[in-house]
């Protein structure tokens, strides 16, 4: 029997050993940071806590607390890095929102510019849609427009690319129109498809790689002109 004690440090382990989230090497002796982590709970009074209980306010106890003590910067961010995965894993994504280590430089095409992206979940993005509220995402603070995750892989937080305007978002939606209904009819296959816009256009093609209206036009066009090759000329 686990002492109350021991609790968290067990489950912790065993859940932080798991490499399905895609984070298994962003530590280096984790099993050590993962103590760190407990200690520093259990001196703040935090006793009995299972994974699932993790709150903003033993987020803060111990950012404050390590900021405080002065510990190394290596040391901060293995442990933050911890915390962070450990916080995905238990789907709470939300609560990591006001600390800015959660950011990551994502391209936003309605900025022009690279931003440092928040991490957030779909109950911010889509508040009504229930199906996807653990979803994670990554915003721009500056323009709140926002990018989806490779969320069934196992790097779970990945963005799909860049992080496009709603005019972008639109823009893409309607390639995928245009694009789609060639490769399901069979025209020609779907990698097919692909390999020829990318020797076209002259760069690795990929919807969620267009970063500007004018890409998207240039693709609608490119994509009319291939679809009618390969309806007069057939596949080569
Ligand atoms: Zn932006």
């Amino acid at each position: 029997m686990l002492g109350k004690k021991q609790k968290l440090r067990y489950s912790l382990k065993r859940m932080l050993s798991y490499n399905g989230a895609g984070f298994s090497n962003l530590v280096r002796d984790k099993d050590r940071i993962i103590d760190f982590i407990v200690d520093t709970l259990l001196e703040g009074g935090y006793r009995g806590m299972s994974p699932y209980s993790i709150k903003p306010k033993h987020i803060k106890y111990m950012t404050t607390k390590w900021r405080e003590e002065k510990i190394g910067e290596s040391q901060f961010s293995d442990a933050m890095r911890l915390v962070y995965w450990w916080v995905v894993l238990v789907g709470k994504t939300n609560i990591l929102v006001e600390y800015k280590q959660y950011c990551l430089t994502i391209y936003c095409c309605k900025c022009e510019i690279d931003v440092e992206a928040r991490l957030t979940n779909g109950r911010e993005i889509y508040p009504h849609s229930k199906g996807v509220s653990n979803l994670p995402f990554w915003i721009c603070d500056g323009c709140s427009n926002y990018v989806g995750c490779h969320h069934k892989t196992k790097t779970r937080i990945k963005p799909l690319g860049h992080i496009p305007s709603k005019e972008l978002r639109n823009a893409r939606k309607h390639i995928h129109i245009l694009l789609d209904p060639i490769w399901k009819d069979g025209l020609v296959s779907r990698s097919q498809i692909y390999a020829d816009l990318s020797k076209e256009l002259g760069w690795s093609f990929h919807i969620a790689l267009i970063r500007s209206i004018e890409e998207a036009r240039n693709v609608y066009r490119v994509i009319r002109t291939m679809k009618h090759k390969y309806i007069t000329k057939g596949v080569p």
